[in-house]
């Protein structure tokens, strides 16, 4: 998505905001850790910093993951928050920096840089619900969801022994 920077660039601190939404199969991503259900929206500003158009804001979209602990799937909202310094092209040729993104007239193109920000982004929630309780280590069942018989009462090896021995001599 092009954004229109005409405003921005009028005047050292000039801010021009923008919003837009992008179909998730419109950008061109690696395999990810989790799965976008719905449209990106990204949302920012642009502020003429002098020498530089500092673009910031934020790409929200509704994702869906497996828990680490009980495996199931979930949903969460993945916000991730960007900040990148965009250079007129025709000035680059005086600078060294060649790590700096550019822009040529009035836009400024902002798929790359979603892309990137989301191949980068590590969600926050990586378990389904903070008091998720997992699956049983000895039968697998989702603790969360039924009940198992199972004794997982964690012993102290050296205390195991002990219980044992007290086992077998009553
Ligand atoms: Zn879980
Ligand atoms: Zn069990």
């Amino acid at each position: 998505m092009k954004i229109n920077i005409s405003q921005a660039k009028k005047e050292i601190g000039s801010r021009q905001p923008f919003v837009f939404t992008l179909p998730v199969n419109s950008l061109q991503l690696e395999q990810l850790s989790f799965t976008m259900i719905s449209e990106v929206t990204v949302t920012g500003d642009v502020v003429n910093k002098g020498r530089v158009l500092e673009v910031a804001g934020i790409i929200h979209a509704d994702a869906v993951s497996f828990c680490d602990r009980c495996l199931a799937e979930f949903q969460f909202p993945l916000d991730i928050v960007f900040q990148e310094e965009f250079q007129e092209s025709a000035m680059q040729a005086t600078d060294e920096l060649a790590e700096v993104s550019t822009y040529q007239g009035d836009e400024i193109e902002l798929n790359g840089l979603v892309e990137d920000n989301i191949a980068l982004a590590e969600p926050l929630q990586t378990v389904c619900s903070p008091d998720c309780r997992g699956l049983c280590p000895k039968c697998g069942t989702n603790l969360n969801v039924a009940a198992c018989m199972c004794d997982r009462t964690e012993i102290d090896p050296r205390l195991a022994k002990l219980q044992q021995l007290l086992k077998n001599n009553p």
